[in-house]
């Protein structure tokens, strides 16, 4: 499948671009795999024998009470922590304990918050400033960026015009950063995913924050980029309409290993799952 929307098909870079997953594939490869993984903080086991996998051209969800672990998998599948044990896999790949930088370039994307610094940059200039990550210099340096993309700066304007126009943040592309609303923000973050190359994107909680009128632009992105351009996500997220929406499988995490994975359906009858809930209704957000 192209992106023939999409100038990066006629970038030279796009035969690299592993996220494309004819949709009658979707599904058969495994593109993360997560085996007895152990995590402590302390005392605390934040991640205990944890294994799972992700698969390319879904939309995992990964759901789970507070404090289940979930966004500290999230953090050792990308780099930024180590697990005491176990390992990650990506494509077969042994990537356990890679630093994020280097993950990045492999195509491990995780969204964070734009950072404090970048607030005072435009929108257009947030997203120019991620591909120099990829070619294995150090992820967003601004500084040595703007040094060294001159040569390539057209193409990497436009492909960043490109993304706000699909995005629908076209108008705001001179405003900074830090004027943006919590929603428009995360759609930037988004953004910022989609001038890289990912194999896999690990959104935490992307509706966090975001109002309904957003979230529902939001989840029509990510179906857009699942389905148009067989994009890989796993999304973990508090809000189970938009995972019973977006997401097929869905794992569910507590106390820091799987509980169970299926449809939404099928987990919302599984009583290790209600358990896990407690007081929150599965039933009733579902
Ligand atoms: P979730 O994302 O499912 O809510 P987390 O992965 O954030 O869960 O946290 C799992 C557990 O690990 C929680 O008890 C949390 O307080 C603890 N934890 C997470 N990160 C750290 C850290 N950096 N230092 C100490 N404890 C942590
Ligand atoms: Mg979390």
């Amino acid at each position: 499948m192209c992106r023939r929307s999409f100038s990066f098909c006629s970038a030279s870079s796009v035969e690299a671009l592993p996220s494309h997953v004819h949709p009658s594939k979707r599904g058969t490869r495994i593109v993360i795999t997560v085996q007895d993984i152990h995590k402590s903080f302390g005392g605390l086991k934040a991640v205990d024998t944890c294994s799972l996998t992700i698969r390319e051209g879904m939309i995992t969800g990964l759901i789970g009470p507070n404090g289940a672990g979930k966004s500290t998998l999230f953090n050792i599948i990308a780099g930024f922590e180590k697990p005491d044990s176990g390992q990650v896999f990506l494509q077969g790949e042994q990537i356990t304990g890679l630093a994020p930088h280097k993950l990045f370039h492999k195509g491990v994307v995780r969204t964070f918050q734009i950072p404090h610094e970048f607030e005072n940059m435009t929108a257009l200039e947030n997203l120019m400033l991620v591909p120099e990550g990829q070619s294995g210099e150090k992820v967003l340096l601004p500084l040595l960026v703007w040094g060294r993309i001159k040569r390539q700066e057209r193409e990497i304007r436009r492909r960043a015009e490109e993304v706000l126009e699909f995005l629908n943040l076209d108008h705001l592309r001179n405003e900074l950063a830090g004027n943006l609303s919590g929603g428009q923000k995360k759609l930037l973050e988004l953004g910022r995913t989609m001038m890289t190359e990912p194999r896999v994107v690990l959104l935490d909680e992307p509706g966090a924050g975001v109002n309904r009128t957003l979230m529902g632009t939001l989840a029509h992105d990510i179906r857009r980029l699942n389905r148009e351009w067989g994009y890989t996500f796993c999304v973990i997220e508090h809000d189970l309409d938009l995972i019973v929406d977006l997401c097929h499988p869905t794992v569910v995490m507590a106390e820091g290993t799987v509980l169970a994975e299926g449809s939404m359906q099928e987990l919302r009858r599984n009583e290790d799952v209600q358990r896990a809930y407690l007081g929150e209704s599965l039933e009733a957000q579902a």
